[in-house]
């Protein structure tokens, strides 16, 4: 019924990709490795996605060390060796970055409450909640590359700073969707009057990384005039050329649709697919800096 009634509707207000040039990359936070069918759904995407467009998608991964990862596992029975394993085999057919989701308390990772996503940040608590994960990536010689990608879209200066010590140079963190902001980023793309699209470079004090927005989410649409009409509405103010990226989750990747999407996108003669080695060659003096200030 949902498409018969997209299917009229789109014929009576048709949806055009905008008229911009756009460099597209495809960004996962992948959080549930535990689970055996999104494990193998993952696998599926990334290999169809580099069939399609020539390039690897990013995997950004929640790590071992994660409480929520640990429960989850210890629920599935499956072992830290294994799930170690399975990032392993996704890096022959992805990039790996990191993905980070905080709490105040990490014992306290079922209580709502405690987790970090906006203004009720404690500094130390994601502090040692960065080392940990790096120490278990380390630990299991997972090959993440210095790419970050926030949980829940917590960032600010204190993360930014840390995540810089420890060598990460390019950041998905911030966005100008309403469902991918907080303060702090927000205020950055505000009162620097950045555009959706427009990748820029900040300075830490540890350290500049470069920063490529997320643009819109991109799980798989039921059909490619919808993620037309999404990224139309988001791309309405930026300039005729944008760079930004398209995530989802493991656990609401819908295979089929989201490949459909993205072999459409490939096809597209306005739309470049990036991998992480474009994605490096970023010409880093052409960005504008902007320093990051406050926590929130
Ligand atoms: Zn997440």
């Amino acid at each position: 019924m949902r498409q018969v009634l997209k299917r009229i509707y789109y014929t009576l207000r048709p949806s055009a990709f905008p008229d911009k040039q756009c460099a597209f990359l495809f960004v996962f936070h992948v959080e549930q490795m535990y689970d055996d069918t999104l494990f193998q759904n993952l696998i599926s995407f990334c290999n169809g996605f580099a069939e399609e467009t020539g390039v690897e998608p990013i995997c950004a991964l929640m790590s071992g060390a994660n409480a929520r990862v640990r429960d989850g596992a210890a629920k599935a029975h499956v072992s830290m060796d294994t799930i170690a394993g399975r990032m392993h085999e996704l890096a022959a057919v992805a990039t790996l970055g990191y993905h980070g989701h905080f709490w105040i308390a990490p014992n306290d990772f079922q209580e709502y409450e405690s987790e970090i996503r906006c203004n009720n940040f404690v500094k130390a608590s994601v502090m040692q909640q960065v080392e940990s994960d790096l120490d278990w990536f380390d630990q299991y010689k997972v090959p993440i590359q210095p790419i970050y990608s926030a949980g829940w879209w917590f960032v600010n200066s204190d993360l930014l700073a840390k995540l810089a010590e420890k060598g990460f140079g390019l950041d998905f963190s911030f966005s100008h969707s309403p469902w991918f902001r907080n303060q702090f980023s927000h205020r950055i793309l505000m009162t620097q009057s950045i555009p959706a699209g427009e990748p820029f470079r900040i300075a830490t004090g540890q350290g500049d990384i470069n920063c490529v927005q997320t643009l819109i989410g991109c799980s798989g649409p039921d059909r490619i005039e919808d993620f037309n009409r999404n990224i139309a509405r988001l791309l309405q103010r930026s300039p005729r050329t944008v760079m930004g990226a398209l995530c989802s989750h493991d656990y609401d990747l819908r295979v089929e649709s989201s490949l459909r999407c993205i072999s459409a996108l490939a096809k597209n003669p306005s739309v470049r697919i990036l991998g992480y080695q474009e994605l490096k060659a970023i010409d880093t003096a052409a960005l504008r800096t902007v320093r990051a200030t406050g926590s929130l």
